[in-house]
């Protein structure tokens, strides 16, 4: 297994269609292996393909409750919507709000080319959603709202369950990370976090 340098989203990479995998083969597993290790290495919760600079329909996840190595997958139900605060691996040092599904159902092959099925809530959902949007080009700042203060205490809400999830003390970090120049931001209002936010 070898580390890959993660692109940021200067890159016309992160802005692009990636393609279907065709075959499940060592190849594909090797860099499977390498983005699992990547984002291990960097602390983050998920990983995709075009972040190491493949154009490729492969990702990486782990929220804390298990890794999925998953291989063109797909969002085959959703429902729900629920604000979150996000940040990405390719975006260093941003974060802002993003409105997800609650649940989803998500299905792709696994790294020996077999088909799975994820149902998905909460934080796993949430990661596996910025996960798959990469593989179409998006990155989660194409997403940032303005929110309500209903949303920020929901994002805080999700949060904390998601420090839970992942295991992470309940310390708060020194300087919050500057959020997203959303446009239509009203005023200069600044977002203290209660718990730090992990990007994928
Ligand atoms: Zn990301």
């Amino acid at each position: 297994m070898a580390l890959r340098q993660i692109l940021t989203d200067e890159e016309p990479a992160l802005h692009k269609k990636c393609r279907v995998v065709t075959e499940v083969n060592d190849r594909i597993r090797t860099l499977i292996d390498d983005m699992t290790e990547t984002m291990y290495h960097s602390n983050g919760v998920g990983l995709a393909a075009p972040q190491v600079g493949v154009l490729r329909r492969i990702a990486v996840v782990d929220a804390g409750t298990g890794l999925y190595q998953l291989v063109n997958p797909i969002i085959l139900e959703q429902t729900g919507s629920a604000c979150g605060m996000e940040a990405c691996l390719s975006v260093p040092e941003k974060q802002g709000y993003v409105l997800r599904p609650e649940n989803i159902v998500v299905e792709a092959l696994n790294r020996n080319g077999e088909k799975i099925r994820i149902e998905a809530d909460g934080y796993l959902a949430v990661a596996l959603c910025h996960e798959i949007d990469h593989l179409d080009g998006i990155v989660f700042t194409d997403r940032t709202i303005d929110p309500t203060e209903e949303q920020i205490a929901e994002a805080e809400r999700r949060a904390q369950e998601a420090t839970e999830q992942l295991g992470l003390n309940e310390e708060e970090p020194d300087e919050p990370m500057p959020q997203v120049d959303v446009s239509t931001l009203r005023g200069k209002r600044r977002i203290r976090l209660v718990k730090p936010t992990i990007g994928g």
